[in-house]
């Protein structure tokens, strides 16, 4: 019989100021979630994300790993639906990643799920392994080649996922199974731990540190020593060995539960990844989301209304750059034109462009009689001049022609 020990911590972190992180200790089922969101409406997507996981899973028939994905599914639509019924809440998103202890054909089994960019790990033999694979556009490029491991800690791209929860009515969800072993050591976290504190200083906690629950502190403590710039949540499940209580310890020593399978557990035989592809559309990026960068207490206001207020000020500055080039154009210029049959230097352009009317610069005293003829159609169209001195010039030019013809 299988017999789990569980120990978890959560911490807001050192520059947010919430904690839109949710953690669940229900054994046999352990989760964390990381809600993205404006206002509220992160803690709102992993505390929802959460209770309905675990309120789904109670109402599972036979508790299988399947079961656990259709209880992520049920969670992703619990969220999807409180997302429409508040505008506040639109947009809003969640990462989860759930652990429990299933029917496997009749023998324990763990069973993982994953949708976004929290984790799960597992410690064996003091070999830590990551059992999931991020839903983010980082990993997607590592996939392909294009980005190397090393490079993904500091892309501009990072926080940004290609799956979560509760941006759409259906998600692909990741399943995986494997036996487990007695003294394996799962992790569950958030991207806040794994952002500040190395995989070998992660396995290196874990080996030492042998209660589920100082493990846990201690590693978010460890963040929080690295600049702690996102929330922190760690969910430790320890497989324990036969013999005393079918008992499960959370975090401080509570029992909160019982397991107890009629088989013992097999070897291993590896975590196996059974979930769905990511599906087209979401390759494509559209159910990208900017996760929050480290110095805001507000990531979903980026996430989705960042991106609407950056295309608003793109274009108002578009706009604002050819409305000047317009008024430089409209107005930048003269002409010499007539305001009844008074030689006139009007500022803006003849007839007028757009809104931008011509408007008198200068009145001049020269009438059309005092202008030799063949000028006079030029002046009614509008003689352009580049500047206020070259309109000037040109009236005198019409002037000194005009007396020299009359003197001549
Ligand atoms: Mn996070």
């Amino acid at each position: 019989m299988t017999r789990l020990r569980a120990g978890s911590a959560t911490d807001v972190g050192l520059v947010r100021s919430t904690n839109q992180d949710q953690l669940l200790v229900a054994s046999p089922l352990f989760a964390v979630a990381d809600g993205m969101g404006g206002h509220a409406a992160g803690e709102v997507a992993s505390r929802v994300a959460v209770e309905a996981l675990e309120s789904a899973f109670e109402h599972l028939g036979v508790v299988t790993a399947a079961g656990l994905g259709e209880a992520a599914r049920a969670a992703n639509r619990a969220v999807w639906e409180q997302a429409q019924t508040d505008p506040e809440l639109r947009g809003m998103g969640t990462t989860l990643v759930a652990i429990a202890l299933v029917n496997g054909e009749g023998e324990d089994e763990v069973a993982i799920v994953n949708v976004g960019d929290s984790r799960a790990y597992r410690l064996r033999d003091g070999q830590l392994e990551q059992l999931t694979v991020d839903h983010s556009l980082v990993q997607e490029l590592v996939a392909e080649g294009r980005l190397g491991e090393d490079e993904v800690a500091y892309h501009p791209q990072r926080h940004v996922l290609t799956r979560a929860l509760g941006v759409d009515p259906d998600v692909a969800v990741d399943v995986l199974e494997t036996r487990p072993a007695e003294g394996d050591r799962y992790l569950l976290c958030s991207d806040g731990l794994i952002r500040e504190v190395g995989d070998d200083q992660v396995a290196s906690v874990l080996r030492r540190l042998d209660d589920p629950g100082d493990a846990a502190r201690e590693l978010v403590q460890q963040a929080r020593e690295h600049g702690g710039a996102d929330n922190i949540t760690v969910v430790i499940v320890d497989v324990t060995g036969d013999g005393g209580a079918d008992r499960v310890d959370a975090g401080a020593g509570n029992p909160t539960g019982a397991v107890t399978t009629p088989e013992p557990f097999a070897p291993e035989n590896g975590a196996e990844q059974k979930g769905t592809a990511p599906s087209h559309k979401s390759r494509l990026g559209m159910h990208r989301r900017r996760r929050g960068e480290a110095d805001s207490g507000r990531p979903r206001a980026r996430f989705i209304t960042l991106r609407v207020v950056v295309f608003l000020a793109v274009f108002a500055a578009m706009l604002a750059i050819a409305a000047g080039a317009i008024w430089w154009y409209a107005r930048g210029s003269y002409f010499v034109g007539l305001s009844g049959n008074q030689v006139t230097i009007f500022r803006g352009r003849p007839g007028g462009l757009m809104w931008f009317q011509p408007t008198v610069a200068q009145r001049t005293p020269v009438t059309t009689a005092d202008v030799l003829p063949y000028h006079i159609a030029d002046l009614r169209a509008g003689q352009p001049e580049a500047t206020l001195g070259a309109a000037r010039a040109y009236v005198q030019r019409l002037e000194s022609e005009y007396s020299q013809a009359s003197s001549g």
